[in-house]
């Protein structure tokens, strides 16, 4: 078993462990509900830790985590040539006018 990652957020952590299981990778949350032995860092330092099973995973698991995660993928914006509406870099095309994204970011 290997730390895998590690977030003083719970929800954030949980993502992570989503997201590791829906590449097959199984890991687990330590430090969820208690500290186990007492506080090793200080109360305040409870960071919650995720852990995975496997350690043949782990290279998978932080490259997942990394992409995933730390650098979340950049959806620039757009503005529509056409109408000038700036759009969700999630769209292909404009919402308002229906211009397919060409490709030109004026913002
Ligand atoms: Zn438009």
């Amino acid at each position: 078993m290997k730390q895998i990652y590690t977030h003083d957020n719970i929800v954030v952590l949980h993502s992570a462990k989503n997201i590791l299981a829906l590449n097959d990778i199984e890991s687990f949350v330590k430090n969820e509900h208690t500290i186990p032995n007492g506080a090793r860092h200080g109360i305040e330092n409870t960071f919650l830790e995720l852990w995975i099973i496997n350690d043949q995973d782990f290279s998978k698991a932080a490259e997942i985590i990394e992409g995933q995660l730390n650098n979340p993928e950049p959806t620039a914006s757009w503005t529509c040539i056409k109408c000038d509406e700036p759009n969700d870099g999630s769209f292909d095309f404009c919402w308002k006018c229906q211009s397919e994204n060409t490709g030109s970011q004026k913002s």
